[in-house]
């Protein structure tokens, strides 16, 4: 590439060259990784389109390119994610938190409001980036009496909550590493409120998803022989985790809800409840428990 390489020819070269590889957004992923080589926001790439590019520069962003166009997710590449308005690190330890996945932060939000305003125990299984407890943290940054517990399998992916933790300065929020089908309360403790984005795509239709969801952790993905494995072993254990009153909120996939209700009925809860998200999908089922 000559010197008269601008900011807006690199632009005009990348994105077709991105489309052709498949990529869906090409040209918003070309800006974004340009922006990143050039430490600015997308905005300034427009502000500043004639601005010449140095030989390193061209050379980092065609690096980027090319992990791009191998399908590596952009989350990934540029190392960052926004979740509730918040920027939460991820690395290929975690799954790339979803826009629908804050439907369960906002249901959360409204039963703390109205159920533990005096405190708790919030617990979140299955935590990955941590984005769920550290945004309803975040929202809840000024009540005392609110305790936050987030598990997950992998150590790698309690490392990145830590480290988000950490970064949004919410060091109140415990990450520890444990399995959801053996992690239970403390002696000394009282869990009040069950959260769980868990997998819950069925093992056959995640091999047929685009080359972005296959970098992900498929641990994290993988519900099983029909996606509902998880939903099965929380329904199973929620009785003996929850004290009279508590809750459970779960994230489920397109189709799940009546399902997830179903197994949850099986264990006598008190009320049953959906949250649609955008599209009018089932997104989040709470069930509430009060032993009689
Ligand atoms: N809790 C995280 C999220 O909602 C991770 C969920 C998971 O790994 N299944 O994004």
């Amino acid at each position: 590439m000559s010197e008269n390489w601008t900011v807006i020819k690199l632009l005009t070269w990348a994105a077709p060259h991105l489309q052709k590889y498949g990529v869906t957004t090409p040209r918003l992923d070309a800006e974004l990784l340009l922006a990143n080589v050039l430490s600015c926001d997308r905005i300034d790439l427009y502000l500043n389109y004639d601005r010449p590019t140095s030989a390193t520069e061209r050379a980092a962003f065609k690096k980027l390119l090319i992990r791009r166009r191998e399908r590596e997710p952009i989350a990934y590449i540029l190392g960052e994610k926004e979740f509730w308005s918040l920027p939460f690190m991820v690395n290929s330890d975690v799954l790339i938190p979803r826009p629908e996945t804050e439907h369960l932060v906002e249901a959360a939000i409204a039963i703390i409001n109205q159920h533990y305003s005096a405190g708790g125990t919030v617990v979140d299984l299955g935590t990955g980036s941590g984005n769920i407890l550290l945004s309803l943290a975040h929202h809840f940054q000024a009540h005392a009496g609110l305790n936050w517990l987030g598990f997950d399998l992998s150590p790698k992916a309690v490392e990145a909550a830590s480290k988000n933790a950490r970064r949004l300065k919410l060091e109140q929020v415990v990450f520890s590493v444990a399995d959801l089908a053996a992690v239970r309360p403390k002696p000394d403790q009282n869990w009040n409120i069950i959260l769980s984005n868990p997998p819950y795509i069925p093992t056959a239709e995640l091999k047929k998803l685009a080359g972005e969801v296959r970098q992900e952790p498929q641990r994290a993905l993988d519900g099983g022989l029909d996606g509902l494995d998880y939903y099965r072993i929380l329904s199973q254990r929620i009785s003996s985790l929850l004290p009279d009153g508590g809750f459970l909120l779960v994230e489920v996939g397109d189709g799940q809800a009546e399902k997830v209700k179903a197994l949850l009925v099986e264990q006598n809860p008190y009320s049953l409840d959906t949250v649609l998200d955008l599209q009018g999908i089932e997104r989040v089922v709470i069930g509430r428990w009060i032993k009689s």
